[in-house]
């Protein structure tokens, strides 16, 4: 008797099957029908989400192609215990890679954990602060929000700047901070998500007569241009914007910052057991660590006029945010808010100054296949998020359609 393929109910008086049939290891011919897995690059529409947002082709292709059996294994990433050798490969391997690719000093520990950006908001207060004072620089909504979390578990969160007079379309410069003596450490966030701020330059705390450490959430902008690690102490990010996909968050901690959590700490959030553990006390978001191990894979091979990994990827991002702001600052029918010297190189917030013709704008920019573009609604209008995993084709593409919208509609 012919059987039913796995997963799907026996035929009508059919005995019920048991056996070597639930022993394969191979996924049987019904399966996995011969379907062609190749994802064609060309043909993906352009994604311009700030988060979740697209995942370079090949990487996808490479997950699709080793979802059932990853090297042979006869397992997929996603039902491997994260203790077994096949993991801890990926883990190490992915660990080496990003150590490499960021330039991480070997007195930084890298975790991978769980929690998003959001949890890190109170899980650095709960490691760092030592109940005491910390200072806040407020550049936009993500550092208001940690700002805000802080509060529960520390004595005092010090607002040492703040841009909201100015709507957060400029960044307080530093030697205007107000920093607080003896505090535990000083927060910024390095990219604004949603109002398009980005710190060119990482500020030396050390210059500003402030032996804190500066915690940096770098969710938005992570492995789009390299880091200063002589002027950081932490920095944590989400995966889901440069990284890979959501779930997995990356902290990256001095080993002098661990061991001084509050009593109140949960121990899975513990930097320091975390540390001892190698991201492994509590089960880590194993998917995530694969499909970042594959990304950072993908950002090795990246070269750039002369420049390879995290550096060539830089000088893109460079090249995609200059040819977007020339078009938008050269127009009179679109506008972008942000001062020069701190327009993110990934988030680019814009407004029609037409703002009835947003709908039209974004139903015109969908049937293209450019995705996505609506502004968050705290901000209203346009964004574009142009992460590594945008060519610049993209970014040609999205300009292109903005000059026609343009000239029909001026
Ligand atoms: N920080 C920044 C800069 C972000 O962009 C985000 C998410 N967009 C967060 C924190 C929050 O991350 P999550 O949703 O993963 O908690």
């Amino acid at each position: 008797m012919t059987q039913p393929p796995l997963g799907l109910p026996p035929a009508p008086g059919a005995q019920p099957q048991r056996g070597p049939r639930f022993l394969q290891l191979q996924a049987p011919p019904e399966l996995a029908p011969a379907r062609d897995l190749t994802v064609n690059s060309m043909n993906r529409p352009y994604n311009f989400s700030a988060g979740p947002a697209a995942i370079p082709a090949e990487v996808l292709q490479q997950a699709a192609a080793e979802m059932l059996d990853w090297h042979g294994s006869g397992m997929s990433v996603m039902e491997m215990s994260h203790r077994g050798k096949e993991f801890i490969s990926i883990y190490e391997q992915a660990e080496a890679d990003l150590r490499e690719l960021l330039a991480v000093p070997p007195e930084f520990k890298i975790l991978f954990m769980q929690g998003g950006g959001l949890a890190e908001n109170a899980i650095v207060p709960l490691n760092l602060s030592r109940a005491g004072t910390v200072d806040f620089v407020l550049s936009g909504s993500w550092s208001q929000k940690s700002a805000k979390e802080a509060r529960k578990y520390v004595a005092d969160a010090h607002i040492a700047a703040s841009g909201e007079d100015g709507k957060f379309t400029a960044l307080p410069a530093p030697e205007s901070w107000q920093l607080s003596r003896g505090a535990s450490y000083v927060h910024i966030c390095s990219n604004e998500t949603i109002h398009g701020v980005e710190f060119q330059e990482l500020p030396d705390l050390k210059a500003l007569g402030c032996d804190a450490p500066l915690v940096v959430d770098f969710s938005s902008h992570v492995a789009s241009r390299p880091v200063d690690w002589s002027r950081v102490g932490l920095a944590f990010g989400g995966a889901q914007k440069n990284l890979g996909p959501a779930g997995l968050t990356l902290v990256i901690v001095r080993e002098d910052l661990l061991g001084h959590a509050l009593p109140a700490c949960p121990s899975a959030f513990d930097y320091k057991t975390v540390a001892d553990n190698q991201s492994m006390y509590n089960t880590p978001p194993t998917w995530g660590i694969y499909i970042a191990g594959l990304t950072f894979q993908w950002i090795k091979r990246q070269t750039e006029g002369g420049l390879t990994g995290v550096a060539a990827l830089e000088a893109r991002n460079i090249a995609k945010a200059d040819l977007f702001y020339q078009y938008v600052d050269q127009s009179s029918f679109y506008v972008n808010k942000v001062a020069a010297n701190c327009r993110s190189r990934m988030n680019i917030p814009f407004f029609l100054r037409d703002e009835s013709r947003n709908d039209a704008f974004l139903a015109g920019a969908r049937e293209r296949g450019l995705l996505q573009l609506k502004g968050h609604k705290s901000v209203g209008g346009m964004r574009a998020s142009i992460y590594n995993a945008m060519p610049i084709a993209g970014v040609q593409a999205l300009v292109e359609y903005m000059r026609e919208f343009e000239q029909r509609n001026a």
